[in-house]
């Protein structure tokens, strides 16, 4: 009876900590995204900041985001085979992946909307380049950050990730508390968290997706005040141990396994649903989900894709869980 009970324990305590995580497919849904590492190696993953930082928060934001490298970096030593290096701060203000290089997995906070800085007729607004080209928020105003990926499609090799923050209409801060008052946002307050934020956006720059789990680092919103995410969840840590396993090869997925459940699009180049009007529920929250964007680099039958990550897209008719509707 008592070993009955103990098992019976065991196996609640393993269903508590085995949260499954969802990996991100690429367009055709065929491969997850990995960075290469082959068997018996250890890869080396560097990424570097820009260096302007974020010009209100100073270096504080910086350090936040140093921290969140850090503990992605702390896992993949306890159970990976790849290392996540911080490398030389960056000059550079343009994300994205150039065929050819030069190329840098870069984080940076961009400081003003693009719909405030890009005349409307700019040719940049119909080839989606105004991001890079007035180093402007080119995202919808209640997304806090944002993943941009690019990988081969026919493997599933991550080629370039790129994560840039909102500090145009969010409020990232990198106090540790008290939470903000939603009516009364400073950066006395925890508002979006800086460290929260990007330790959920390196989730996707090694290839995580969204979760439908609230208490996961790669749930795909969060409220205000929220600091949870800057600690990874049981899911997302088995999440290195099993696609970075120590003395093997970075791992794939088979078409029809692999964790991805629901949230990762197949729908090739097409566009997600655009942001709708936000249900109530949603107002006092920084959502994260994830949309889908044609680059002119898109082609679902070549060799690489872009795809953007952790952009607020709520459901059209606002029912929960958003973030599931389209991952990237
Ligand atoms: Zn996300």
């Amino acid at each position: 009876m008592r070993a009955a009970a103990a098992v019976l324990l065991a196996g609640l305590l393993l269903g508590q900590a085995s949260t499954p995580s969802v990996r991100t497919r690429t367009n055709d849904g065929l491969h997850c995204l990995h960075w290469p590492v082959a068997a018996g190696a250890r890869g080396q993953l560097t990424w570097v900041q820009s260096s302007a930082g974020d010009p209100v928060l100073g270096a504080g934001a910086l350090d936040a985001v140093t921290r969140s490298g850090q503990t992605w970096e702390t896992q993949l030593q306890a159970c990976g085979d790849l290392d996540l290096v911080e490398g030389t701060r960056s000059s550079s203000r343009s994300i994205g992946y150039l065929t050819g290089g030069p190329n840098e997995n870069l984080t940076l906070f961009r400081s003003q909307l693009c719909s405030s800085v890009v005349p409307g007729n700019d040719p940049c607004v119909a080839a989606n380049t105004c991001a890079n080209a007035y180093d402007c928020w080119d995202h919808p105003a209640d997304t806090v950050a944002l993943t941009t990926t690019t990988y081969q499609v026919a493997t599933g090799a991550l080629l370039d990730a790129d994560v840039e923050i909102n500090a145009a209409s969010a409020t990232p801060t990198i106090v540790d508390s008290p939470p903000c008052a939603p009516s009364a946002l400073s950066t006395s307050c925890v508002a979006n968290d800086v460290q929260n934020a990007m330790t959920h956006e390196l989730g996707h720059f090694l290839g995580l997706a969204h979760s439908p789990d609230p208490s996961s680092t790669m749930y795909a919103s969060e409220p205000i005040g929220e600091t949870s995410k800057r600690v990874l969840d049981p899911g997302s840590k088995q999440f290195v141990c099993d696609v970075y396993p120590q003395g093997q090869a970075s791992q794939d997925c088979g078409a029809s396994s692999g964790g991805t459940t629901g949230g990762t699009s197949s729908s090739g180049c097409s566009s997600a649903p655009g942001g709708g009007p936000l249900a109530p529920g949603w107002l006092l929250l920084a959502i994260l989900v994830h949309r889908r964007r044609c680059t002119p680099s898109c082609n679902p039958a070549g060799e690489a894709v872009s795809e953007g990550g952790r952009r607020a897209l709520p459901h059209p008719s606002g029912s929960a869980p958003p973030e599931l509707g389209s991952p990237r």
